[in-house]
């Protein structure tokens, strides 16, 4: 990872082109000095691009502390000027983004509260039409992909031409592992949808708790994300919001140092002709394993046959439980994990059904 010196020497459009992309600081200005302070910790680790502060907050509850609103934009553009750090805040009304764009905001983003509410995304998107600014999206609070997708055109179609996704995981209900469960198999479907936009991991908000930042942000990293989002606070224990999850500057830092960055590819032709070899080996089985579930099928159409001419229901629970019994117990000798050969065994079950079901319509 090269170190970043002052990225007020760099054009905006360098600093949204580096890699990985490193976005750190408070979940909320609380102080002027607070946010100037966390600025020059975070620059002095070398390694952080951008300056994050919330100044509008949107609370799951009333009386939480809600940011202290346009009153702390000259903090963000003070620790701008005495660190060279660009700076981000969240922006979710039309107001907002021009107060912030007025006091020389860098980037904007769009938090996972607005993402959810075309209304709101449109007024943002209608704030930023003629605006030159590169502008973030987090996901939604719920796994819609859509409503993400959608929130990425209304602000394309304002005329913004730097678009980034911010992946920082989905809500549900009950305790986790995680504050927002990741569902990282729906990061990487936004990125195929999306090639071109640089998604950037906030491994704060998926977690909720410091002791797996780390092995998050990593994972993000191994799956080929652009950059990090990661909330930081000279006391975060003391934190005004957001308190479990925050970390000091200097262990964003340290944290940085220890992830391995790894890359999307490598010009050895050796690697390639290797890593060619064995694909073309699993899409060899990949054409095997398609041809014995179209097997399978036929095979299930002959029952649905049976079932139909003596009146039979298609699903009999007694029979599921047994393959899903002798599938796990199978699968798990072969070194599968119990929660793959379940949801393989539940989409090849559902898909039998339906093969059945034809045949009982007919
Ligand atoms: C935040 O970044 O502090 C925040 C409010 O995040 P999210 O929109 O992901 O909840
Ligand atoms: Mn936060």
């Amino acid at each position: 990872m090269e170190t970043v010196t002052s990225s007020t020497e760099k054009t905006i459009q360098e600093i949204w082109n580096t890699r990985p992309l490193i976005i750190s600081g408070p979940c909320s200005a609380e102080t002027e000095e607070q946010v100037v302070e966390t600025a020059e910790r975070l620059a002095k680790t070398g390694k952080v691009n951008v300056l994050r502060a919330g100044i509008w907050k949107p609370r799951t509850k009333p009386g939480m502390f809600e940011g202290h609103g346009a009153k702390a934009l000259p903090w963000l553009q003070r620790a701008k000027k005495a660190t060279g750090l660009r700076t981000t805040v969240e922006i979710a009304t039309g107001k907002q983004v021009e107060d912030a764009l007025m006091f020389d905001v860098d980037i904007l983003w769009i938090g996972a509260r607005t993402t959810v509410n075309p209304f709101s995304v449109q007024e943002v998107a209608d704030a930023l039409r003629g605006v030159d600014v590169p502008v973030l999206i987090k996901n939604p609070i719920n796994p819609d992909l859509e409503l993400w997708g959608g929130a990425v055109e209304r602000v394309a179609r304002a005329g913004i031409k730097n678009i980034g996704l911010i992946h920082r995981g989905f809500s549900s209900y009950g305790n986790t592992e995680f504050r927002n469960a990741p569902m990282w198999h729906l990061a990487i479907e936004m990125k195929r949808r999306n090639p071109e936009l640089p998604l950037i991991n906030d491994p704060s908000h998926i977690c909720g708790r410091r002791d797996i930042l780390q092995e998050t942000s990593q994972r993000a990293i191994d799956l080929d994300f652009d950059g990090l989002m990661i909330e930081s606070h000279i006391d975060p224990d003391n934190a005004w919001s957001d308190a479990k999850q925050q970390i000091t500057p200097e262990q964003v830092g340290e944290m940085l140092s220890s992830i391995i960055w790894r890359r999307e590819d490598v010009a050895s032709e050796e690697y390639h002709a290797a890593l060619e070899k064995l694909r073309q080996q699993i899409n060899h089985l990949d054409d095997e394993l398609l041809q014995v579930l179209s097997q399978r099928m036929k095979i299930a159409e002959k029952i649905g046959q049976y079932k139909k001419d003596n009146n039979i229901t298609i699903l009999q629970t007694n029979r599921w439980n047994e393959i899903l019994e002798r599938g796990t117990k199978e699968g798990e000798k072969k070194g599968l994990s119990r929660e793959f050969i379940e949801k393989y065994l539940d989409a090849v079950h559902m898909e039998s059904i339906n093969h059945q079901k034809k045949v009982l319509d007919t």
